[in-house]
């Protein structure tokens, strides 16, 4: 299933995308409120929707919403590529580095994101976002993937400034809206290998970073065992695995986002999500 969320005068709610549009959930009766994420709920709803209800509102017709709303965690992982570890000359990790935004980065497929002029050196990190579905504590790598709620596609956007002025990344990473987060969320029945998906982001249509999931240096499986010892990861919970190479940081004349750029993350299976980049509005 593919389930995202959209703005009403009503509140959030849950759509399922099908080939021909989306099915209004909570219109055909299945489903109130923003789109579920524990494996449960994910189980009884795909039940529900195996026979297609009438009534489809086309994709652009709607407001969307982040694919996940108020998750308790969002935790992104350092670099967690090969190529992008080397690019940004740094070792390559033997523990994952990992740091956290918060629910203000949200932003949803087709959002104005601003970048506020406390930082000039805007950039992009195409990712994939994992959603846990079931709450996990101390699962050993073999049984990790079992977790999963699903996969969408992430930007962890970085004020690369404010990111290295200090030894800790934060201050670059956790900007209004600078985790936009969709286009939908993909049940992870869709996606038998998360290992094995081709990654890419567009600026302005230019293609910046292709690659493979398979450049990960801790899988999705390894994130989720070695976090599960640290934390309880609870459902809804958002895990950003890490970008691959192509960042503007480390290239020699790096050519940074700027209000006006429209950048997009593309991951198979999982579809486009798109970002306008704006000035920030006069306050
Ligand atoms: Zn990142």
């Amino acid at each position: 299933m593919k389930l995202l969320n959209f703005r009403t005068e009503q509140g959030i709610r849950a759509g399922l995308l099908r080939e021909d549009g989306v099915e209004d959930l909570a219109a055909s009766g299945h489903w109130h409120g923003p789109a579920p994420f524990a494996l449960e709920d994910l189980r009884w709803l795909a039940e529900r929707v195996r026979e297609p209800a009438s009534g489809r509102v086309p994709l652009e017709c709607l407001h969307l919403a982040p694919a996940v709303v108020a998750p308790e965690k969002l935790i992104c992982v350092g670099l967690n590529y090969r190529r992008h570890a080397m690019e940004s000359g740094m070792d390559i990790p033997v523990v994952p580095a990992i740091f956290g935004k918060f629910a203000n980065s949200l932003s949803a497929h087709r959002a104005n994101v601003e970048l506020p002029s406390v930082d000039y050196k805007y950039d992009y990190e195409a990712e994939l976002a994992v959603v846990i579905g079931r709450e996990a504590r101390d699962v050993p790598q073999s049984d990790a993937l079992a977790y999963v709620a699903g996969y969408c596609c992430s930007n962890d956007l970085s004020a690369r400034g404010a990111q290295l002025a200090t030894s800790q990344w934060m201050a670059g990473k956790i900007l209004d809206g600078f985790l936009p987060l969709g286009p939908c969320l993909v049940t992870a029945d869709d996606i038998p290998d998360p290992q094995a998906l081709t990654i890419r982001c567009f600026v302005n249509g230019e293609c910046k970073q292709n690659s493979s999931t398979a450049d990960m240096i801790f899988s999705v499986a390894a994130i989720i065992a070695f976090l599960s010892r640290l934390i309880t990861l609870k459902p809804g919970d958002v895990i950003a695995t890490g970008t691959p190479a192509g960042v503007q940081m480390g290239k020699k004349n790096p050519d940074w986002l700027k209000a006006g750029d429209e950048v997009s993350v593309e991951i198979d299976g999982l579809g486009r999500l798109t970002s306008h980049l704006v000035a920030p509005a006069p306050r």
